[in-house]
């Protein structure tokens, strides 16, 4: 049996990484368990190159800052943090605690939970060419993540939508040349300002093509169209749709409203000692919003804190707690 938590939350999105600051700043024993390789949930998976303007403090902050500065503020109170886990159960116990179990049957103890899983889990849809396992690992990707890591190399976007646009656009200036496959007559989703901004820059673009092949001896150098073209390229990106799968909320135990969470303003769920924050949870005039998800997360690690110890403090002043140093 894996060691006793005081707080386990489950998702390490923007919400979740707040949640395990806030929780360790309380000085409560915290775990993090994120489905995905990486943390930082929508905003690294969706937009980790725009900028962001409406999170308080941060004007203009892209989605990949964002989330690296969370995580460095939730790695100062030292959480446990887990990736490549999805949690598919929570029982709780005669004694109140509660056993959280991964798709692989790993149990993890906890005396509190915090869901902060948003709608559920994504995972992109694969690129389907022949030989690209071989490449996949270091040369294919599904997110933009990073942009720096393309500097100066060839980049291939591979993608039918919009996002593809942006990726492309946001990597033009960076890479050494970026080309854009769409395997259809047109992009979906555009608005007109989007095509525009493609017409006008350097992006190669290649319509009704796929990639029928890939190569390389060790690293990615070449992919092949159908048309028979040959495209130089150092790596690849990949944008053909989300497999969305939404969270069983009711198989845990908790009621639910439109597929979430409902909670009044302290977090608290139908079951004593579950908490929630961020898109996964549903009230009046709910707003899903990254700073929503973080006034949340202290309300719910403050419903817990009290849940664990009813005479602990409402709430804390970081000011008071971190006072010397
Ligand atoms: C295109 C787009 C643009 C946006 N722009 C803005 C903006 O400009 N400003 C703004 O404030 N908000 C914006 N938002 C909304 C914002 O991204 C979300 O409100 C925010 O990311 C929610 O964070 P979260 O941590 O609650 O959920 P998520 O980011 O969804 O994170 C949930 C995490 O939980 C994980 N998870 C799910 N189920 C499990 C499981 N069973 N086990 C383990 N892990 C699990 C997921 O993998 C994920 O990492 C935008 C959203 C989108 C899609």
């Amino acid at each position: 049996m894996s060691e006793m938590y005081d707080v386990t939350i489950i998702g390490g999105g923007t919400t979740g990484l707040y949640t395990a600051f806030y929780s360790g700043m309380r000085d409560l024993k915290t775990k993090v368990v994120e489905y995905q390789p990486q943390v930082g949930g929508k905003v690294s998976f969706f937009y980790p190159e725009k900028k962001i303007y409406d999170v308080g403090g941060f004007l203009g902050v892209t989605g990949e800052d964002l989330v690296t500065n969370v995580e460095e503020q939730a790695e100062f109170v030292q959480p446990t943090i887990l990736t490549n886990e999805k949690i598919i159960s929570i029982d709780k116990k005669d004694d109140g605690t509660f056993v959280l179990t991964n798709a692989e049957g790993v149990e993890h103890q906890s005396r509190t939970v915090i869901v902060a899983s948003g709608m559920g889990t994504f995972d992109m849809e694969p690129m389907d060419v022949e030989n690209n396992e071989k490449y996949e690992q270091d040369y294919i990707h599904y997110t933009i993540q990073r942009k720096q890591q393309y500097k100066d190399k060839r980049v291939a976007v591979v993608s039918q939508s919009r996002v593809g646009i942006d990726w492309a656009l946001a990597l033009e200036g960076i890479a050494s040349s970026v080309d854009l496959i769409n395997g259809g007559e047109m992009f979906k989703a555009t608005y007109e300002h989007d095509l525009e901004q493609l017409e006008a820059s350097s992006v190669s673009v290649h319509y009704n093509q796929s990639v029928k092949s890939l190569v390389g001896e060790d690293a990615l150098q070449q992919l092949t169209l159908d048309n028979g073209e040959v495209v130089n390229v150092d790596h690849i990106l990949v944008y053909e749709g989300l497999n969305i799968e939404k969270s069983m909320y009711d198989q845990w135990g908790l009621a639910t409203e439109k597929g979430r969470i409902p909670v009044g303003t302290d977090m608290c769920t139908n079951e004593e000692g579950i908490f929630v924050a961020g898109d996964a949870a549903i009230y009046p005039n709910k707003t899903m919003l990254i700073g929503s998800g973080f006034n949340e997360a202290m309300a719910a690690v403050n419903s817990a804190a009290k849940y664990l110890n009813p005479k602990a403090s409402a709430q804390v002043y970081s000011t008071v707690i971190y006072k010397y140093e």
